[in-house]
């Protein structure tokens, strides 16, 4: 019997008991090749040294200083890293210990800038249904993922949600991709306009969306409409990379690729690599300067933000990251798994949709590929394919959920940097292995 309170009381886990490269492994000695990073967290596998020398030197001088007394060097360090790679005005950085931590301080910032510039009115949040914030009250309410928030709505705030930019589901035929984009981005434009711009506070939404819809990448020019929207109306714009940020999409923050500056980014996942809890949100210039100018003071925090031996993990990652092979080598090796990944399922009959950026990439599964229908609930092909993937000694990270009342089943594929070409292949051949089992008539 277990004392844990396991998430999924009845699920019979296995124990970890060893990290090696992209390999988990277990009591029994069985491997896991980790083809999600967890959930897009192990960008450097299991057993970097530069990242575990670097938090047992931290931990051997310094384990602990509250950041209400002391600041530090690797929280110094690590601020300087990354307001130094974060193209645009980004200038400063809240540090706190995982991602949804990082969405609560990054909305409150945002509704405390604008009582800092006298417009008090402005509280109001915009997100999308298909997308994932956190599991924090704040976070759950942005976040749309109707599957993770039905119990608490009555505990939730007001949020507004808009389309997804989901351009496999939802372009209509004939549509450009361009004129797909514009038409969803002024849907935030309307919302504005119904709640009134002088009640908006932010837009809050994922570059590329990660844990509800596998790997969704925008189209074309759809982030350039929507920062153009936030500024006509005095709205700040929140992109939430504690997914698809740190390099997973192939540069070391998502936005790089959309060509806009947000006001507000949040990363985590990949900023600690899993060596140690950490999260952060990156702060534009115009607000910092807001609240030094006026309160001095962000009344938000937790005890342990801006931890050393967190930052000392998330400064070496960052050195490992910036290694001039690192981004390279994402794309070479995310050119390799989509090509297998087409080769072995670009004609599978449930494999609707294989999508993605970088090393974050989803598989949408639909029960018939021509009407693009999803499986019935019931089957519970995600949760199916994650025990079968298990079995075959593969970590991937499935979901189904019902998001805008919408029914779907994904997988989404985030690998180790670090992962090798035969890994690749591995990768590939356990996954269909473990897809076989689980819908054996598409054999
Ligand atoms: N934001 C996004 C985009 C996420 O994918 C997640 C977690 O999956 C979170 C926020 C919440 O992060 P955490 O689980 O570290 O609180």
């Amino acid at each position: 019997m277990t004392h844990v309170f396991h998430r999924q009381i009845h699920a019979d886990y296995p124990t970890a008991v060893a990290g090696d490269g992209c390999y988990i492994v277990d009591a029994d000695g069985r491997r896991y090749l980790d083809a999600s990073g967890g959930a897009a967290v192990s960008c450097l596998g299991h057993s970097d040294r530069h990242v575990i020398d670097a938090v047992v030197a931290q931990l051997q001088t310094l384990p602990f200083a509250h950041t209400g007394f002391f600041t530090n060097r690797p929280l110094e360090r690590l601020a300087d890293m990354l307001t130094t790679a974060a193209p645009g005005p980004l200038d400063h950085v809240y540090f706190v210990s995982g991602g949804s931590e990082a969405i609560e301080a990054a909305l409150k910032m945002a509704r405390q800038y604008f009582l800092e510039i006298g417009q008090p009115a402005r509280s109001r949040l915009i997100a999308r249904r298909q997308s994932y914030h956190g599991n924090t009250l704040g976070a759950l309410a942005t976040g749309g993922n109707q599957w993770r928030r039905a119990q608490f709505e009555p505990m939730l705030v007001d949020v507004s949600h808009i389309a997804p930019c989901y351009e496999y589901r939802d372009r209509a035929e004939g549509e450009s991709l361009e004129d797909y984009g514009r038409r969803v981005a002024d849907e935030l434009e309307a919302e504005i306009l119904r709640l009134g711009p002088e009640t908006v506070a932010a837009f809050v939404a994922e570059p590329v969306v990660g844990a509800t819809a596998g790997a969704l990448a925008p189209v074309p020019g759809y982030f350039k409409r929507i920062r153009e929207i936030c500024d006509r109306y005095g709205v700040l714009l929140i992109l939430d990379e504690v997914m698809c940020g740190m390099g997973r999409t192939g540069s070391l923050f998502a936005y790089e690729q959309e060509g806009i500056v947000p006001d507000l980014v949040t990363v985590a996942k990949g900023l600690g690599a899993g060596y140690q809890p950490i999260g952060a949100t990156l702060v534009h210039d115009r607000l910092y300067d807001a609240f030094r100018d006026g309160t001095g003071f962000f009344q938000h925090g937790h005890t342990y933000m801006g931890h050393p031996a967190a930052c000392a993990a998330a400064v070496a990652v960052q050195e490992r990251l910036t290694e001039s092979g690192m981004m390279p080598g994402v794309d070479l090796r995310s050119d390799q798994l989509f090509a297998a990944l087409r080769d072995r399922f670009g004609g599978h009959p449930h494999v609707g949709d294989i999508r993605g950026r970088g090393l974050f990439i989803g598989l949408e599964f639909v029960a018939d590929r021509a009407t693009k229908a999803p499986f019935d609930p019931a089957r519970g092909v995600g949760a199916t394919l994650k025990k079968a993937a298990m079995a075959e000694g593969l970590m991937v990270y499935p979901m189904g959920g019902t998001i805008d009342g919408r029914r779907g089943d994904h997988c989404l594929i985030a690998p180790p940097f670090i992962i090798s070409e035969a890994q690749v292949a591995e990768l590939v051949d356990k996954l269909a292995a473990a897809l076989d089992a689980v819908l054996p008539e598409a054999k």
